[in-house]
């Protein structure tokens, strides 16, 4: 398997490389993947953060005059930021599912891809798939000649993703997005962060079961007696000692289960309040 080491691009097949970003954490793994579809037109699929050497790596893999397409997955800010910088490099046309991008942005969308629609490059065909719930503008890529999926950050390699509320993640959305994935045939998942998955089904069907599975125990727990967010996270989590910023994502991926349950009316309550059984 090539190796995940920032700023070296390695090929995952004849039509796909991966560069890794120099931004490894405890949200990103070793870094963004940042990907390159095609030889002789490119399509770059999530820039990543603002990194002038990321950037350069790019540009130094493809030529800038082949890199054509500037794919965004969705806006956060460790895969959109370097849009602009590889833009002015490369004269590329950026395409996501929203022109409406973070405030702080310095990029502009300049085509509005929908559920369906697909770039045509001369060596390869890449289908837009709606998957929202990780965050509402979220698309995958379906790179047609492979059945080789871009997944952004609904599937990653080596960990489960993140439903942040406060940042428009929505639980129940994400599930039914995941559950549309597990029925494409697909050979290959490449996700945002993390390595290549080459059993899509079997870890989209994890996904599912791990989802459903803690729903399930945040049900349980607030039925035995009423609980705020931070006493959930204390009891699933427990006595593990969890680094502060899991301890924070692990409060928002709690407070999504409730607020997906709210709504099938099995509990009750609001963000700093106890949750309680209906
Ligand atoms: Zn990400």
């Amino acid at each position: 398997m090539p190796d995940l080491t920032s700023g070296v691009a390695s090929a995952l097949s004849p039509l796909v490389r991966r560069i890794v970003a120099p931004n490894p954490g405890p949200f990103t793994g070793p870094g963004t993947n940042t990907y390159l579809v095609g030889v002789d037109e490119v399509a770059v699929i999530d820039p990543g953060p603002d990194d002038a050497g990321h950037v350069d790596a790019i540009v130094g893999a493809a030529m800038p005059e082949r890199i054509k397409w500037v794919l965004l997955t969705h806006f956060h800010p460790d895969h959109l930021p370097a849009t602009a910088r590889l833009v002015a490099r490369t004269g590329a046309e950026v395409l996501a599912s929203t022109r409406r991008l973070p405030k702080d942005a310095d990029a502009v969308v300049d085509r509005v891809l929908r559920d369906g629609d697909t770039v045509e490059g001369t060596e390869f065909g890449l289908e837009a798939l709606a998957t929202p719930g990780h965050a509402p503008e979220h698309l995958c890529f379906l790179l047609e000649e492979e059945r080789t999926l871009f997944t952004g950050d609904v599937v990653l390699g080596g960990m489960y993703s993140v439903v942040n509320p406060t940042r428009g993640g929505d639980m129940a959305v994400y599930v039914a997005t995941l559950q549309r994935l597990e029925r494409l045939r697909l050979t290959r998942i490449a996700p945002a962060h993390g390595d290549a998955i080459d059993e899509p089904r079997v870890v989209i069907r994890d996904y599912l079961d791990h989802r459903a599975a803690r729903a399930a125990q945040i049900a349980g727990l607030v039925a035995e007696r009423p609980r705020t967010v931070s006493e959930l996270v204390a009891a699933i989590y427990g006595g593990s000692d969890l680094p502060p910023e899991l301890v924070t994502a692990a409060g928002w991926q709690v407070h999504a289960h409730l607020i997906a349950l709210k709504a099938d009316g099995r509990v009750t309550g609001a963000a700093r309040t106890r949750w309680r059984p209906v």
